[in-house]
């Protein structure tokens, strides 16, 4: 029989996938089963329409068979098969197009990994087999051909004696080698496997005579092989299954099997979309943070299925970041299988997918938050860093779907509420949504700053996370109302009040400026607060950079903004007697006006739970001062 030899370009590709070091060999045995479902189809479809095929959709099977002695394993279809020039067209020439211009893109080396990642079909067998038999016969012809190949060095067509439609493919698997055991792939145990990981939806039954040994009868002690064809997959997903013939135990059963989580989820998500792009989609919000989700092999994405057949174990397009949390599945009959699988990542239809995707994740969670709180916060709790960052890293972009979920501590009430809750609660007059930085609720309205704005009546929210005054400043408004940060710059409470402090800014502009230059570079100045009620001091800031942001950015290994200082400003309370005393001390004594000065610094430093630069020096005037008073 003549040899002939592959196209050019096949014959690279096909050099390259046998040489590469490419390890996901096993999912060869995908491609040739979606490829023998493909062909059922196309038969299935012919049936469907012309009555003298005479089959019907219980006639049709995939059958597994191994081989030990000849190391064989064959994957046979009762489809539509190939005749002779079927055969020459659709394996002589390994790449589809879709291959090709990947290739392009990428420059003269097609880049192997890509190619198996996608696969290459048939082509993907000569990663397991040293040489590749296809027998087949038309459906309704009486010829039947073998196409034969080892690879590269090219193949042959002959005729062959097969007794039924439909397609064998032979592999003979390769030796075993140091790093790759070829031989696995005759052990039945393992092919179910493979079967129930990547085919186990393909609507056909994919069969196998699966041996076992039992007692022989009457006897205790003798076995015997029994051997009994099996369907090895399920063909009927959760998935494609109606939501009101599905109980909870099922939905979390399922869940658990497929994504190892011991946990049953927080909630489930099942919808299913018809039109020009249909799909079923099985979403999970789960009840606890991936254990490698802040590591960097955390992938998100969600299972794509095309038709029942696995082919992306994450597509990352499916899923927004703020979201990466959610784990589950899409299956569409619109996707193609045969295109390539690299190019549909790129693929309007996953992008339109993505953003539905989103939506629902949105109005579940919404659902949650409106109807049952708590399971909420038990969500919010693990998640509720994620969608912050989420408002962060899109600097404010996704703030439709994400200003409504996320939760702030209210010291007014102690609780988590939302900005919609907060701006519900705004009585008459409060202009701005107020916030501090703060470990706790009580630790915040303990804080000085937080008084004033107390008093009138106003909630504030606590940020506790360090992401979260990034997100607010993302955010910058919630209904028309600005955020306001009970440190910064402008509380802008009370007009008269501002005046009042203007005035006495001006007044006492001497003692001031003496203040501020005894603290050298420690602060941008000192000044008269409207903002303290009964405590002497605190600190606030000018401009963008709040104290905790400066924290924040200084802990950042390899941010460039650590540099980033905030700046300063030292608040002194006219109303409290220490002002007297530093007033008169201006007038006489110098010296200790200076010692009271950083003494005040100190503690409004304490009090904002920053370090104090010098606490030697600290206790040191402290005592001076006690044995001063007691001497
Ligand atoms: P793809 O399936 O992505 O088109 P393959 O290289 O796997 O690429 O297969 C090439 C072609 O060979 C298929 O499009 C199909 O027409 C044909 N083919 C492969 N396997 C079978 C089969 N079991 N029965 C009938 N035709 C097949």
């Amino acid at each position: 029989m003549a040899k002939k030899q592959f196209k050019t370009d096949s014959k690279r590709i096909l050099d390259l996938m046998i040489n590469s070091v490419y390890t996901h060999h096993e999912i060869f045995l995908r491609e040739l089963i979606s490829n023998a479902s493909d062909a059922i189809d196309k038969l299935y479809y012919r049936s469907i329409s012309d009555n003298t095929v005479g089959l019907g959709r219980q006639d049709y099977q995939i059958l597994l068979k191994t081989d030990n002695k000849a190391r064989t394993l064959t994957i046979s279809d009762n489809g539509c098969g190939m005749n002779g020039d079927e055969l020459e067209e659709n394996l002589g020439v390994v790449a589809h197009s879709d291959t090709l211009r990947f290739r392009d893109e990428k420059g003269d080396t097609p880049d192997i990994e890509a190619i198996g990642r996608f696969g290459v079909g048939f082509y993907s067998s000569f990663m397991v087999a040293g040489k590749v038999e296809v027998v087949s016969r038309p459906f309704g012809k009486d010829e039947s051909y073998i196409w034969s190949s080892e690879g590269p060095g090219g193949y042959t067509i002959g005729k062959a004696g097969k007794e039924s439609h439909g397609t064998d493919i032979i592999l003979y698997l390769k030796q075993d080698t140091e790093d790759e055991n070829y031989g696995k792939y005759l052990d039945q145990y393992t092919i179910r496997q493979l079967v129930g990981k990547y085919s186990d939806y393909i609507r056909y039954p994919i069969k196998m005579d699966i041996e076992t040994q039992t007692l022989k009868e009457g006897s205790e002690d003798e076995y015997e092989t029994i051997s009994e064809r099996k369907t090895l997959n399920s063909m009927v997903p959760i998935w494609r299954r109606k939501k009101d013939e599905l109980s909870d135990d099922e939905y979390h059963s399922f869940y658990k099997s497929k994504f190892m989580d011991y946990q049953a989820p927080i909630t489930v998500i099942h919808y299913s979309v018809e039109g020009s792009l249909s799909y079923n989609a099985l979403l999970y919000i789960p009840s606890s943070l991936p254990p490698n989700y802040y590591s960097k092999d955390f992938e998100k994405g969600l299972q794509l299925y095309a038709s029942g057949v696995l082919i992306s174990e994450k597509c990352p397009e499916l899923l927004p970041d703020y979201f990466s949390f959610a784990r589950g599945l899409v299956d569409s009959q619109d996707i193609s299988l045969n295109i390539s699988r690299e190019m549909i990542q790129h693929d309007r239809q996953l992008k339109t997918m993505g953003k539905n995707i989103a939506k629902k994740i949105k109005s579940e969670l919404t659902r949650l938050l409106e109807s049952d709180r708590e399971a909420y916060e038990k969500f919010y709790k693990e998640f509720g860093v994620q969608l912050k960052y989420g408002l962060y890293s899109s600097y404010g972009a996704n703030r439709d779907e994400l200003q409504d979920l996320v939760l702030f501590k209210s010291i007014v009430q102690d609780k988590n509420i939302t900005l919609k809750e907060y701006v519900d609660n705004m009585p008459e007059g409060q202009k701005y949504i107020y916030y501090v930085c703060a470990d706790t609720a009580a630790k915040a309205a303990m804080m000085p700053q937080t008084e004033r704005v107390r008093q009138k009546g106003y909630d504030i929210l606590c940020l506790t996370d360090d992401v979260d005054e990034f997100a607010i400043k993302s955010l910058m408004k919630y209904q028309d109302k600005e955020f306001l940060s009970v440190s910064g710059q402008e509380l802008d409470m009370d007009d008269a009040e501002k005046e009042e402090a203007d005035k006495l800014n001006k007044e006492n502009k001497e003692l001031l400026d003496y203040m501020s230059e005894c603290l050298g570079d420690k602060v941008e100045s000192v000044a008269v607060s409207s903002r303290l009620e009964h405590h002497p001091v605190c600190l606030s800031t000018e401009g963008d950079i709040s104290l905790e942001m400066e924290k924040i950015l200084s802990a950042m290994p390899t941010s460039n903004l650590g540099g980033l200082k905030a700046k300063r400003k030292l608040e002194i309370n006219h109303k409290h007697p220490v002002f007297k005393a530093l007033s008169s001390l201006a007038e006489t004594d110098k010296s200790r006006l200076k010692t009271y000065t950083s003494l005040l610094y100190t503690q409004a430093l304490l009090v904002e739970g920053l370090p104090i630069e010098d606490p030697v020096d600290f206790s040191n005037k402290v005592c001076g001062m006690m044995a001063e008073l007691g001497a």
